[in-house]
């Protein structure tokens, strides 16, 4: 039998084989996550088992599906602990290939996309999403198809095209992105020339690439949960990935029934998921005019959200919004201290994690992991930009020098 046994709708409950590609639930559109022989797995392999194995996250082959890897040497990413509060770690997702987390659930689609001989691979983003798929599919001799916005950042834009991904540069939003991808679906020649959408949650293993975030709080830790971990949430794939891994940990006994507090931060400019939080809602609603300079947290309505909500109540966790210039002064604020630099998504985990101190959240006892999910130097253009504002706030020159908002809206993300 093997390892991955069926998808399974996160909302009905339907099971779907896993032998051909899938994409989400065809009655309800719900999110399917991969399935597995736990018990089979629990008798087989041990978490003891692990030490000697590759530092990536293919360590954790046994609890991902059989196929091939894809891989550039993504995960088992360091987990820092902060010289500036005892009882934080940071866990540096900035030193993955391509420069953030992405890779880690992009490796995993790329690999299965491989696997099941699809040749031509499409996403709409505007950001690390992009580039790590296009670094994969070069590295897998798939195309890779990417559709971002005319004003993306531009290491994301150059790196696509070093990367030999064709790109199209869309008049608008990531929204008008995606309609390109839907547009392309209704063509005669999808199926029959092997394209798939690798859209974030509407294909089953970018959620399986970003579980092992997970594998490596525990083992990084050994084998203890966290009080809290703190997400800079976009589409909020990691938030799923890990309670997901915490749930297969359980049961392969390699973790107890204790959980962390699961804590989603998102910036003021486009906060779905804090608003629903706040209003007892169980799904978000779309974030009007939705605009931050941390693009991974531009996403008007996660996909997801009605899973993030969920493990936000399953785990006694919270969610919080932090200001554009609250990210960028934590951004400067760890690189100074910590020796990180670190994007800003990254900086709103530093931002969450000194409220939530604040106002007695998390004690100075307790144990809790922030993510920076991406290096700094993917946003130089935007650092920069605020760097020149810093130095020289020249009334002659007055907020000209700083970016203007990107009105990126739309439902499909994290980019
Ligand atoms: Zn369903």
């Amino acid at each position: 039998m093997p390892r991955l046994t069926h998808l399974e709708c996160t909302r009905c409950g339907e099971h779907f084989p896993a032998d051909r590609p899938q994409t989400v639930c065809p009655k309800d559109a719900g999110i399917l996550y991969a399935r597995y022989d736990l018990d089979t797995i629990k008798r087989t392999f041990s978490s003891a088992r692990l030490s000697g194995r590759a530092p990536t996250m293919w360590r954790y082959d046994a609890v991902l599906p059989e196929a091939d890897p894809v891989s550039l040497g993504e995960g088992f990413t360091p987990m820092l602990p902060s010289r500036e509060y005892p009882n934080v770690f940071i866990k540096d997702e900035g030193v993955n290939p391509t420069g953030s987390f992405k890779a880690r659930g992009l490796s995993a689609a790329v690999t299965m996309a491989k696997h099941f001989g699809l040749k031509k691979l499409a996403i709409p983003s505007a950001g690390n999403a992009a580039g790590a798929l296009a670094a994969y599919a070069a590295a897998a001799s798939v195309e890779a198809h990417i559709f971002m916005p005319q004003d993306v950042p531009i290491a994301n834009r150059i790196e696509c095209d070093y990367y030999g991904a064709r790109v199209t540069l869309v008049d608008g939003n990531i929204s008008d992105c995606a309609r390109k991808v839907a547009e392309l679906k209704e063509k005669d020649n999808w199926a029959t020339e092997g394209w798939f959408d690798v859209s974030t949650t509407k294909e089953p293993y970018r959620v399986e690439g970003k579980k092992t975030m997970g594998y490596e709080v525990a083992e990084q830790l050994g084998w203890k949960m966290p009080q809290g971990i703190i997400y800079p949430t976009g589409g909020g794939v990691g938030l799923l990935g890990m309670w997901k891994a915490f749930d297969e940990m359980e049961q392969l006994e390699w973790i107890g029934d204790q959980r962390p507090k699961m804590v989603c931060v998102q910036s003021s400019g486009c906060a779905p998921i804090v608003k629903a939080w706040d209003e007892g809602k169980s799904t978000s609603e779309v974030w009007p005019n939705a605009a931050t300079l941390a693009s991974g947290l531009r996403v008007p309505k996660p996909y997801g959200d009605y899973l993030i909500l969920s493990i936000l109540k399953k785990s006694h966790g919270t969610a919080l919004a932090v200001t554009d210039e609250e990210i960028l002064a934590a951004t400067r604020h760890w690189a100074r201290n910590e020796g990180i630099f670190a994007a800003p998504e990254g900086g709103a985990a530093l931002a969450a994690y000194r409220k939530l101190r604040a106002n007695g959240f998390f004690k100075p006892e307790d144990t809790v992991v922030l993510f920076n999910t991406g290096t700094g130097l993917k946003y130089l253009d935007v650092l920069d930009a605020d760097a020149s504002v810093a130095r020289a706030p020249s009334p002659a020159k007055p907020a000209a020098t700083k970016p203007g908002p990107r009105h990126i809206g739309g439902i499909i993300g994290p980019y």
